[in-house]
């Protein structure tokens, strides 16, 4: 008797268990961010090498501040050198990790919406890029403040802020450093002027970023011209400006299907298929 109780408890936990499984299972479609997203958001080679460029960027800090001649913005103007000193950080992929909004794209099998990032981001639950806080915290340490430019759009400025907070970021509660998209008439997608707004009153000491327009303006550039901006540049890069990885999204993207944005992603594959070189097999 008592061997029959046990036995029906066990069938019936074991049928509850795989009720559990069936109802949290995703099913697994073919999806182009599939693997973009789960390398930024399991794998240690993502974590360590986020942490390898913010390590190269307190190196950097050190070098900066001793050099008054140094600046990271080409918008930074004369007479500089001895105003207080800033770094500018982008947000997104940079240092908050928005990698699960990433994944719900992949699991609900839609694309980015401002319609679902507004609600993202005034839950303000994304998690922090690996070694950010600590770069953060050794700049402030050292007297330089933090500049946080976002394309996040300025209705986003309560929970990106409150989202920084909860994470244990600084933020500068005295003046406005957390600068958002829109926030006025001149501050557009391009981050230009932003830098130009800082670089007024401070002597900008790095850019930080995942994106080509976190340094420079390079709107509906080609993947020559970026590839031109890059060699322009070629000193400024592991420099002034540090970059992030962020396989998941960015103008990357875009320029490899002339910013199409509007094609199906069936055009998009195609375009994409047709920006990459091929290796062929000998016969
Ligand atoms: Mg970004």
């Amino acid at each position: 008797m008592k061997y029959t109780k046990y036995t029906l408890s066990t069938v019936a936990t074991i049928a509850l268990l795989g009720t559990a499984v069936a109802s949290t299972a995703v099913k697994a479609e073919p999806n182009d961010l599939l693997n973009a997203t789960l390398w930024t958001q399991t794998s240690v080679e993502f974590k360590a090498a986020s942490m390898a460029s913010y390590k190269l960027a307190e190196v950097m800090l050190d070098r900066a501040i001793a050099d008054k001649n140094w600046t990271a913005a080409l918008e930074q103007g004369d007479n500089y050198q001895n105003k207080p000193t800033a770094v500018i950080l982008d947000v997104d992929e940079t240092v908050l990790d928005n990698s699960e909004y990433e994944a719900w794209l992949i699991k609900a099998n839609t694309n980015y919406s401002s319609k679902t990032w507004g609600p993202y981001v005034d839950a303000a639950i994304s998690k922090p890029i690996p070694g950010s806080k600590a770069f953060i915290d050794y700049a402030k340490s050292k007297g330089v403040e933090v500049f946080y430019v976002s394309n996040r759009k300025a209705p986003g400025e309560v929970g990106t802020r409150k989202n920084l907070a909860n994470l244990g970021y600084y933020v500068n509660d005295k003046i406005d450093t957390v600068l958002l998209r829109g926030e006025t008439k001149e501050w557009g997608r391009e981050k230009s002027t932003r830098r130009a707004h800082v670089a007024k009153d401070f002597r900008i000491l790095l850019l930080l970023g995942d994106n080509l327009g976190d340094f420079v303006d390079a709107k509906k550039a080609t993947l020559a011209d970026r590839n031109a901006i890059l060699a322009k540049y070629s000193d400024n890069w592991s420099s002034k400006w540090i970059t992030i990885a962020n396989p998941m999204y960015g103008s990357w993207e875009g320029a490899s299907f002339g910013y199409n944005w509007k094609a199906s992603g069936e055009e998009k594959r195609q375009m994409k298929m047709e920006a990459m070189k091929y290796w062929e097999p000998k016969q």
